[in-house]
């Protein structure tokens, strides 16, 4: 496919920037420039402006709700989005349910649970990591038993993202005893306000709550709640986390870190001039941009594929492999640039620091921790790789 943008796509790229700049809130942009979590509410607030724009769900089909743009248009879209500062579609509803729904649920839970999505009126998280199932996940151990018409859940999830604000959540399950461990699980879903479910917070190395420990004791879930057959819980599993891998790269992120980074390099003294001028600065600022680059034409490629009906492969363990590398080499890149004014890391930092630095000197210690997770969740980047060595190279 031809990598230039036409002359349509641009004045697309400029109204989806003109509705932004209209319809999100100023501290909200701040926030997530900042590398801060916007709250629920934030996000419903601008989910719900996408959705009376018609743009709610870019990457469904139109008869759900989605926009019916080509491939490049999403692609623009989801670039500006991320250079702007707004926030994130709700990934583990639009990305990974929805497309699983679509394929393998009941019409009844594409026609109750799809639209609550593109609104938001329904948040989801994604149960599926447990202590012991992490990269190996079919070690699950997490059980459901079938009674009298409702799965009773016993057992607890880890690192369950943002499941103090999710009402919802779907979560992989054993529900049979079988000889192969991939075999023999299920995906319920449920509602996070069931009796019997506990959340419990974990604080991460940034000082943010992200990321949360699930108990189930005794959950009742009505028999229905189950997608597609018992026992294929694995299938759809591995159909779910394909969708999750090809929009972990987060290209438009790492595009609009790339600029930041040079306007701040260049308000930050040097030797007898600035950091942006320094041969340090520009070496490693080229590389990552070269590398963000090539990330770029294999993301449209990748997409292209997909639009003519294609199936993601390796190329989806290949772009979360490099995507977020490219990422944490920006945020070591800030840090550098930023030296000891990071240490100011903290929310209330940045009164002190005052004019001194650039405020963005006040998050960059908080975003360098965060992005350590880039290489371990979505499937850490040493399982994508043993994916590739024997998916594609067959070793
Ligand atoms: C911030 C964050 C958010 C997350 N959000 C969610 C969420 O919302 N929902 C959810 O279900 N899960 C979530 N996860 C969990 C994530 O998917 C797991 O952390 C990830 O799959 C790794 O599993 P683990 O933590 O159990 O590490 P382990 O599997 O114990 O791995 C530990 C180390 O060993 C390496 N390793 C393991 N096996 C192999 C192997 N066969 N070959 C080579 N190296 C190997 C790994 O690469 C890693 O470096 C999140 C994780 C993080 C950090």
């Amino acid at each position: 496919m031809a990598f230039d943008y036409s002359p349509q796509d641009l004045q697309f790229a400029d109204d989806v920037r003109a509705f932004i700049q209209a319809n999100l809130d100023a501290g909200v942009r701040k926030k997530i420039l900042s590398g801060m979590l916007p709250t629920r509410s934030e996000r419903e607030k601008w989910q719900k402006s996408l959705y009376a724009r018609g743009w709610a769900a870019p990457s469904w089909p139109v008869e759900f709700g989605g926009t019916g743009w080509t491939v490049v248009q999403r692609h623009i879209f989801d670039e500006v989005l991320t250079e702007e500062g707004a926030p994130g579609f709700p990934v583990f509803g639009m990305s990974m349910l929805a497309p699983v729904l679509m394929r393998f649920g009941t019409e009844r839970q594409k026609r109750e649970i799809l639209p609550a999505i593109l609104t938001m009126d329904d948040f989801w998280c994604q149960g599926f990591s447990e202590p012991g199932a992490g990269s190996d996940l079919a070690g699950v151990r997490s059980t459901a038993r079938l009674e009298d018409g409702f799965w009773i859940i016993n057992g607890q999830k880890i690192w369950t993202t943002l499941a103090h604000e999710a009402n919802k959540i779907f979560v992989l399950v054993r529900t049979s005893v079988a000889e192969k461990k991939q075999l023999g699980l299920s995906i319920l879903l449920l509602a996070m306000d069931t009796p019997g479910i506990t959340v419990r917070p974990i604080i991460t190395i940034d000082n943010h709550h992200e990321v949360n420990e699930v108990f189930f004791d005794d959950v009742r879930v009505p028999a229905e709640n189950i997608i597609g057959e018992e026992g294929l819980g694995w299938t759809y599993a591995k159909f779910l986390l394909g969708h999750e891998r090809t929009s972990i790269a987060r290209i438009g992120q790492s595009r609009r870190e790339l600029k930041r980074l040079i306007a701040t390099a260049s308000t930050i003294p040097w030797r007898d001039g600035m950091v942006s001028q320094a041969p340090w600065f520009k070496r490693r600022h080229a590389q990552i941009e070269i590398r963000h680059r090539i990330l770029e034409a294999t993301t449209l490629r990748l997409l292209a594929m997909v639009a003519e009906g294609g199936k993601p492969g390796s190329e989806a363990n290949l772009l979360k492999i490099h995507g977020s590398e490219v990422q944490q080499d920006l945020a070591e890149l800030w840090m550098d640039v930023v030296g000891e004014y990071g240490f100011a890391y903290g929310q209330d930092a940045i009164a002190d620091i005052g004019e001194m630095v650039p405020w963005e000197a006040n998050y960059v210690a908080g975003s360098y921790f965060n992005s350590r997770k880039l290489s371990i969740y979505g499937g850490s980047n040493e399982i994508q790789r043993n994916i590739i060595a024997k998916s594609a190279l067959g070793l």
